[in-house]
């Protein structure tokens, strides 16, 4: 199990570098008395959580459900942990895992083909694309169950993620099953041009159907959720569920400030504010998690 602060910008978890961090790193160190690294333990033994400094036990932090056992901040987790997290065990059924990206447009960036890129990708998550998806048991009910995964070049939505997408939501409306989708995302895919924008309008399109046929959508959005992913199926949820502290918005903050010249108010793209301004539903702790959607899925699908 990894949580990932890779390639975001702005990583909330730091994994313990090549020098093992001593607990005693972060107590004041009085003059002339030498800071003593412990050299005997082994690599990645330790984290650092970045929200509250502590130094914690790898192993306790992997038992608490990747959560930080001292400050409660909730790291980020791929897509295979994630479904591990959530599903009874051994009851998910993956659908749609042969179908894979394409490179429409012969895209290259930084020297490097979008293809090659993929591949790349696909070898370091074992995901064909940054979501996977099936069905499963969640403490018993059968749910169809979508999951991104941020570190498949940062959970964007290309064409083929769109798909997927629609053929879980085109399968929970078919099966009559409660749709969760776990949202984690750096938004559209650039590689794919126009083709990743027109995923929102498709994915919309299809969560639609699946109203008028009285299904029920939870959307539950993880850190980070942004972009395209907000602005379609993320946001569409009958009921939208975020992780504690997760950063949920459109364009990023800097990017905001600079358009329309305001000071943003703190953390008006986390979680939090989001819940007190009435954009999201609940915010549930990873520890509840299953109960709660089993909850809901009792209470709307009785
Ligand atoms: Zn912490």
């Amino acid at each position: 199990m990894t949580a990932h602060g890779h390639g975001w910008g702005q990583g909330r978890l730091a994994m313990a570098e090549q020098e093992p961090i001593s607990p005693f790193q972060y107590l004041p160190v009085r003059e002339g008395s030498p800071v003593r690294k412990k050299r005997d333990l082994p690599d990645g033994l330790w984290m650092r959580c970045n929200d509250c400094e502590a130094t914690v036990y790898r192993k306790a932090v992997a038992e608490n459900l990747e959560v930080c056992p001292e400050c409660g901040a909730h790291f980020r987790v791929g897509a295979r942990p994630r479904i591990q997290q959530l599903a009874d065990t051994d009851t998910f059924e993956e659908l749609f895992a042969e179908i894979a990206p394409e490179d429409p447009l012969g895209f290259k960036w930084r020297g490097q083909n979008y293809a090659d890129r993929v591949k790349a990708e696909q070898e370091k998550t074992s995901n064909t694309e940054a979501v996977v998806t099936g069905v499963a048991y969640i403490k018993g009910r059968r749910v169809a169950l979508g999951v991104m995964d941020g570190d498949f070049l940062m959970g964007s939505m290309g064409s083929v993620l769109g798909e997927k997408i629609t053929l879980l939501i085109e399968h929970a409306t078919e099966q009559r099953l409660p749709l969760l989708i776990v949202s984690m995302s750096g938004g559209a895919r650039m590689h794919e041009g126009a083709l990743s924008l027109m995923q929102m309008g498709k994915t919309a399109a299809a969560l639609g159907r699946l109203d008028a046929a009285g299904g029920l959508f939870i959307s539950m959005l993880a850190d980070p959720t942004t972009g395209g992913t907000t602005a379609s199926f993320a946001m569409l949820g009958d009921v939208i569920i975020a992780e504690p502290g997760a950063l949920i918005g459109f364009a990023g903050q800097r990017v905001i400030a600079n358009t329309i010249k305001t000071e943003l108010p703190e953390g008006f793209q986390r979680a939090e504010f989001l819940l007190e301004h009435g954009f999201i539903d609940l915010i549930v702790p990873r520890n509840q998690l299953r109960s709660e959607i089993a909850r809901l899925i009792d209470y709307c699908c009785p």
